[in-house]
């Protein structure tokens, strides 16, 4: 397929080098320079990107960045054709999305919002799970394109209602973590070290794939990003957002979000998020260990 792909960050680069490896016609366009992807053609502005493409991908920071992209100046809707599929891998707002693809539907463009889980790791080795919201028929054309890059897709319904689904796991991710981040900051003080206590929970019902994923990183003591904090932090408020329109309150995650405020004024913005645990520490007084000394 004739495909763009515009916003190559994390995630982004390595699911375009997946298209590109899978055989798709590609055109890529990223805001700042120097960042290339075998195999595709890079454009000048997003709407060079989609001029004549089948379907435009993006997978970009948030909600302003991808109304930039999409409506802005040199965006796509300047030259994207009838019949045309926009696809947005990014996590953003469900309300701005339902708006976005209002405005494309006027043109005869479909619009498809497919977040994903899976970080840097399931990007690269093309095992993201995508979901989606959109029409069925129009996943259904977009099949070889989520197979390139993923290994899964759920529809969750119409457009919106994917970025919805994602923010509600987003959530449990959050909250889940800061309490693996407490319990190992807890344990630490009272003298029992981490890596005695992490085959214990995953013995138990307390078990998760959370701790299976981040436990490695937290023992190596390695806090570079895979999921920005920023982004997570970024999330954070897209559902605290998304609660207050739909009249939820969420009292946990309140909480979280604090934590995350005081992360980012500690200059941790662009660590993983799982650094979170050494503003605990810092609090406690105390380091999460691999192994007692
Ligand atoms: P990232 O590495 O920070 O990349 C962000 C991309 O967005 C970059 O290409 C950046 O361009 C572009 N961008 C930012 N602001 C822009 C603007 N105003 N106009 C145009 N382009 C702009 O982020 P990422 O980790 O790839 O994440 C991308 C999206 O996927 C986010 O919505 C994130 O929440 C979501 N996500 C991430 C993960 C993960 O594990 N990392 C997992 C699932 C979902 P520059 O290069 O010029 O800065």
């Amino acid at each position: 397929m004739r495909v763009a792909f515009l916003g190559l960050g994390i995630m982004g680069r390595p699911m375009a080098a997946n298209l590109a490896k899978a055989g798709h016609e590609l055109a890529v366009w990223n805001r700042s320079a120097g960042k290339e992807v075998p195999g595709a053609t890079p454009a000048p502005s997003p709407a060079e990107a989609a001029r004549g493409a089948e379907v435009v991908w993006m997978c970009v920071s948030d909600t302003k960045a991808v109304e930039s992209v999409v409506f802005g100046p040199k965006g796509v809707a300047e030259t994207i054709g009838e019949g045309a599929i926009v696809v947005d891998s990014s996590t953003i707002s469900p309300r701005a999305t339902r708006d976005f693809a209002a405005r494309l539907k006027e043109r005869g463009v479909q619009y498809v919002d497919a977040p994903m889980t899976g970080s840097k790791v399931a990007a690269e080795g093309g095992t993201l799970i995508f979901i989606a919201g959109g029409e069925e028929s129009v996943l259904e054309n977009l099949q070889p394109l989520f197979a390139a890059m993923g290994k899964q897709v759920f529809r969750m319904g119409e457009t919106g209602k994917g970025q919805a689904a994602k923010l509600a796991m987003n959530l449990q991710i959050a909250i889940i973590y800061e309490g693996i981040a407490e319990s190992l900051t807890l344990a630490a003080k009272l003298g029992v070290n981490a890596e005695t206590l992490l085959p214990v929970i995953q013995a138990s019902m307390v078990r998760s794939g959370v701790v299976d994923y981040k436990a490695p990183f937290i023992l190596r003591r390695d806090f570079s990003p895979n999921f920005p904090l920023r982004l997570m932090h970024k999330d954070i408020g897209l559902m605290l957002e998304a609660a207050k329109e739909a009249r939820v309150k969420l009292p946990a995650l309140e909480t979280v979000e604090e934590v995350y405020e005081v992360a980012a004024e500690d200059g941790m913005q662009d660590l993983d998020y799982a650094a979170t645990l050494t503003l605990l520490e810092k609090w406690a007084g105390v380091e999460v260990k691999a192994a007692t000394a």
